[in-house]
C-alpha cells in the first residue's frame, strides 16, 4: 500500500514517539542543532523498518537530510550525533526569524504592536524589542526573553536568532510555529513566523519577576503579583517606543534605562 514499507509500517508515527525523540535529541537536528527538523529513522533507515522504534529514530533538519539522501553523510555519523545531540551539547535548539526591513507587526496575543520599539516592559527590562539593522537593506532586529509559568526560561531571541532551551518539557517545530509546553497539554508559548512581516504570539503563559503574562488570539492578561487580572482585547499600537510598561517593584531613580 501507498505510503507504507514493505512489512506494512506506515508513514504516521504515533505522537508519543515523536516526543519521545525530540527530547532525546533536545529539539533540534543532531548533527547542526537547528531547530526544524523530519524525524528519520536510521537503525534501521525506514525501508527495513518493521515498528516506530523511538531509539531508531533521530531528528535531522532538512539540509543535513539532504547531505544523507545525497551519499554526503554517512549513517556511522548520524548514529554518534544521536548519541550525543548537538543541543543537548548547546543547551537549546536554535535558527533564525525571517523579517523584511521595513516595520513588522507583532501579535501579541490581544494586542498588535505595529513599528514599536518595545513591545512590552517589565521593571524597565524590555521583554520583547525591535530595532532595524545597521545596514539599510538588513532585516529588522527582534531581541526578546519568554520563561513559562514558574518563571523558567523558555526561549531566548537575539537579533532574530532563536533559541529553545532543551530543559523545556517539550519543544515542537511544525511549519512555521514553535510550540513550547511545560506538561502535557498546558502550553507555555506557541508562536507563529508570518514572513517577512511580522510574528503572532498565538499563546502565553509566562512568569517574569513577579508578573504573570497570559494570553491566547483573544485577549492578554496580565496580573502582578498575585494581584487583579488587567486584561487587553482587540487593541492595537502604532509607532510606540515603548508599548506596556510593566512595573512589580518599586523603582528607584538609579535604576537603568532601557534604551537600546
Ligand atoms: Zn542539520
Amino acid at each position: 500500500m501507498e505510503g507504507k514499507n514493505k512489512h506494512g509500517l506506515s508513514r504516521y508515527i504515533p505522537e508519543e514517539v515523536k516526543r519521545e525523540v525530540r527530547r532525546r535529541c533536545g529539539f533540534g537536528c543532531v548533527i547542526c542543532g537547528f531547530g526544524f527538523y523530519d524525524y528519520e529513522h536510521f537503525k534501521p533507515d525506514f525501508v527495513d523498518a518493521k515498528v516506530h522504534d523511538p531509539k531508531g529514530m533521530t531528528l535531522l533538519c532538512s539540509q543535513c537530510n539532504q547531505k544523507r539522501a545525497r551519499g554526503r553523510l554517512s549513517a556511522h555519523t548520524v548514529e554518534m550525533a544521536d548519541r550525543n545531540p548537538k543541543c543537548r551539547q548547546e543547551g537549546f535548539a536554535s535558527e533564525m526569524f525571517d523579517f523584511h526591513n521595513a516595520p513588522i507587526t507583532v501579535k501579541f496575543a490581544g494586542v498588535k504592536f505595529h513599528n514599536c520599539q518595545h513591545l512590552i516592559v517589565v521593571n524597565e527590562q524590555p521583554i520583547l524589542s525591535v530595532k532595524p539593522s545597521e545596514h539599510p537593506d538588513g532585516p529588522m532586529l527582534l531581541s526578546g526573553v519568554f520563561s513559562n509559568s514558574i518563571g523558567q526560561e523558555t526561549l531566548l531571541i537575539h537579533e532574530n536568532e532563536w533559541h529553545a532551551k532543551t530543559d523545556n518539557w517539550d519543544v515542537e517545530c511544525i511549519g512555521a510555529r514553535i510550540t513550547i509546553r511545560s506538561a502535557p497539554g498546558e502550553f507555555a508559548l506557541v508562536i507563529r513566523m508570518e514572513v517577512p512581516g511580522g510574528l503572532v504570539i498565538e499563546r502565553l503563559d509566562m512568569l517574569y519577576e513577579g508578573v504573570r503574562i497570559k494570553g491566547n488570539d483573544d485577549i492578554l492578561e496580565v496580573s502582578i503579583n498575585g494581584g487583579l487580572w488587567h486584561k487587553w482585547q482587540t487593541c492595537s499600537m502604532t509607532n510606540c517606543f515603548t508599548g506596556l510598561s510593566i512595573k512589580s517593584r518599586i523603582t528607584a531613580a538609579n535604576d537603568s534605562v532601557y534604551e537600546a
